[in-house]
């Protein structure tokens, strides 16, 4: 039986690939920020950061960035046998794999997520669209979605946080109050 990897070394290489591919989690957290600033008046950077690590945390997703990265590191080296090669190389538009998994990794995030992705999918924004420029040398066949897909869950991730953080203060005032009166 083969040896199992331990979560830590998976951690790492998913951390390891993102930034050998210009992908930083600021970059990220930057998506995050401008798609909830217009819910959420309390909304931080920090917030979006905290936000983008706890997705990283997951295992899930840390599979998907090994598996996506390493396609797009192989066709930029073409090492892919063809038709796979050509398909990525070119971006097909009609592939759809590099949107399933990353969309495969969002849904555990709910409803916001899911629709974020798609609006991301859709408009390109920050590092997304430097990724998708296809004038540059690097193929990002894989890695847009993912970023797109992390970017996604951690938006409805901190959707449902900030909501339960800005009730409970809610409620806390409210008590307050009571005990003046
Ligand atoms: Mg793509």
């Amino acid at each position: 039986m083969r040896k199992k990897v331990p979560s830590k070394e998976v951690k790492i290489a998913a951390f390891e690939r993102l930034h050998e591919r210009g992908v930083t989690i600021e970059d990220i957290a930057k998506i995050v920020y401008e798609m909830q600033a217009p819910y959420s008046k309390n909304l931080t950077m920090d917030h979006c950061l905290e936000s983008v690590y706890k997705v990283l945390e997951k295992r899930e997703i840390q599979h998907a960035i090994l598996v996506g990265v390493e396609l797009d590191y192989l066709a930029e080296r073409n090492l892919l046998r063809e038709p796979l090669q050509s398909i990525i190389e070119s971006d097909e538009g009609l592939f759809g794999v590099d949107e399933t998994m990353a969309l495969g990794s969002v849904f555990g995030y709910g409803s916001i997520a899911v629709t974020t992705f798609g609006h991301l999918d859709k408009q390109k924004i920050g590092i997304i669209k430097k990724l998708d420029n296809k004038l540059g040398k690097g193929i990002h066949t894989f890695l847009d979605d993912l970023v797109a897909g992390i970017a996604a869950s951690a938006s409805g991730r901190l959707a449902h946080r900030l909501r339960d953080e800005e009730e409970a203060a809610e409620e806390e005032e409210l008590m307050s109050e009571e005990n003046v009166g």
